[in-house]
């Protein structure tokens, strides 16, 4: 046990009554391990943390913190990297990490039922006896939950051809900010699945997931391409997808970027590469074959082009890239992971002008991302140590985000909004188009108390803290609508 945050004492006594003792967590030095997720920037220590079982526990515990009007917050593997999962000092972590049974698996109808902790990875090796795996596969697969998943609406390399999480969810059991558990499913009238995947923990917690499991392909090919410079690169994709061709991958890494897997992960990808495609093709054999002839044909600019003999080189292929993220420590002591979104025709001139803009700057930045639906990562390297270092990377990150939205992008193309870029917002969307969003948020948690303080720059309906708004919402004005 140990100090409770002022104030949290009589809930804390309460949850362990639902949890039992040993899964509430409220020692100062335990609580620390929970103060961020994977964008370590940002960091809260929670006022208690509590380990759940099961959604009745889950479903008492939201009871219990909406009574005392308490903040509460749902963490899976605590992989995210917008902050999604970033506590509150006086608030309540709800942490799935106990809830990892794989409750059902039904080949015939190609589902699976899991409890929302399981992770990622998981399901596909439970499933791969069967001839089956889970298809949605972010870099983070082997520790980031599939409640997570669900919450971020998470893509992955192969979601180009498969798409994403919410392609591969087909119900979910959720304890409502009411303290209720319902089921949402493909039913018919609104889609509420569709509402709830991807909104980052904000309208309830996730207790059991029903995921589509897909058929493994009858065979897979992968090559790797090294081309001179990024634009040659990028003008293969654009090759690629124009002749039809929609590979299950197409990832892109820089010069800076393969440096940096390179120093970590030895991957061996060829020398003196301006950048890197890795191209993968699934399915039906023939069909594999005949366009892999035409994928290695549109990669004829490449100065140098490699074939996966066999699973060992093709997990040799995909380590630079699945490494990518961490690696960049090995060539900087601190960095952003920055997701934003293109049309794939604006990245030759997007990528020309983040150069540009790591040039005029001096900060550094490794590209590496999903070229095939142009989900742009770049890594802004810094060091924390040096003064203002820190304030520039930040800068050159928001200046990357405007030039996605400038070419008709998106500033997040699968880590979400959480806190980080809450702030961005008002960049993409009108004050109305905010509130609309913050509406339905509303009808799902009038309280407010489910994730607050994520999403949206400047809360101002059902009971959070009023922000900049000065005049009445117009849907509300209208009679349209009103506030919860
Ligand atoms: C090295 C690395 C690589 C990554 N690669 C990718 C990638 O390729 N693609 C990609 O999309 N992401 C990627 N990510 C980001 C991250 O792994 C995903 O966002 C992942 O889905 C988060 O899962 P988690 O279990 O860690 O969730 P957490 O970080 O614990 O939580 C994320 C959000 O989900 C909410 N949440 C958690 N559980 C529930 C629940 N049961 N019900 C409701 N809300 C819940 C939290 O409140 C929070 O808002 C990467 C991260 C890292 C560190």
């Amino acid at each position: 046990m140990g100090d409770v945050t002022a104030g949290l004492e009589g809930l804390a006594e309460r949850l362990r009554g639902i949890a039992g003792a040993e899964n509430v967590i409220t020692d100062p030095a335990e609580l620390r391990t929970y103060e961020c997720d994977g964008l370590t920037y940002h960091r809260a220590t929670p006022g208690v943390v509590v380990l759940p079982d099961g959604a009745e526990q889950i479903a008492g515990i939201v009871r219990a913190c909406t009574a005392d009007g308490v903040p509460y917050i749902a963490r899976g593997s605590g992989t995210g990297l917008s902050g999604g999962a970033l506590p509150r000092t006086d608030g309540v972590l709800i942490v799935t990490s106990r809830m990892r049974r794989i409750l059902e698996i039904d080949i015939d109808d190609e589902r699976a039922v899991v409890e929302p902790g399981v992770i990622n990875l998981d399901v596909s090796k439970a499933v791969r006896p069967y001839g089956y795996y889970y298809a949605p596969d972010p870099s983070s697969q082997q520790i980031c939950s599939i409640g997570g998943n669900v919450a971020e609406n998470s893509g992955g390399a192969h979601c180009l051809k498969y798409g994403f999480t919410v392609n591969h969810v087909l119900a979910c059991e959720v304890v409502t900010p009411g303290g209720e558990i319902v089921e949402i499913s493909e039913a018919p009238g609104y889609d509420l699945l569709g509402v709830f995947v991807g909104s980052e923990g904000t309208l309830g917690i996730a207790t059991k997931i029903t995921v589509r499991l897909t058929r493994l392909p009858e065979a897979v090919e992968t090559l790797l391409a090294a081309f001179d410079s990024i634009e040659s690169a990028g003008e293969a994709v654009s090759a690629i997808i124009g002749a039809g061709v929609v590979p299950a991958a197409i990832e892109m890494m820089d010069a800076l970027a393969i440096e940096a897997a390179e120093a970590a992960v030895r991957c061996r990808y060829p020398e003196g590469a301006g950048a890197v495609l890795i191209v993968e093709l699934d399915g039906p054999d023939a069909e594999v074959r005949r366009q892999f002839a035409q994928v290695e044909d549109l990669c004829r600019d490449a100065f140098e082009i490699r074939v996966a003999a066999d699973d060992a080189e093709r997990a040799l292929i995909w380590r630079g890239r699945k490494s990518a993220f961490a690696a960049v420590g090995r060539i900087s002591p601190d960095y952003i992971v920055q997701d934003g979104v293109i049309p794939r025709t604006a990245l030759p001139e997007v990528l020309a002008r983040i150069d540009e803009l790591s040039g005029d700057s001096g900060v550094r930045v490794a590209n590496v991302f999903h070229a095939g639906d142009g989900n742009l990562h770049p890594l802004v390297l810094f060091d924390d140590a040096v003064e203002g270092a820190g304030e520039r990377a930040e800068l050159v990150s928001a200046q990357i985000l405007d030039l996605c939205i400038e070419h008709g992008g998106s500033i997040t193309g699968e880590h979400g909004v959480g806190v980080d870029k809450a702030k961005h917002m008002p960049r993409m969307f009108t004050e109305e188009d905010l509130d609309t969003m913050q509406m339905v948020r509303c009808a799902f948690d009038p309280a407010g108390l489910c994730n607050p303080g994520k999403i949206y720059p400047t809360p101002r309906l059902c009971g959070e803290v009023p922000g900049r708004r000065t005049k009445v919402h117009p849907l509300v004005e209208s009679g349209k609508a009103d506030l919860f």
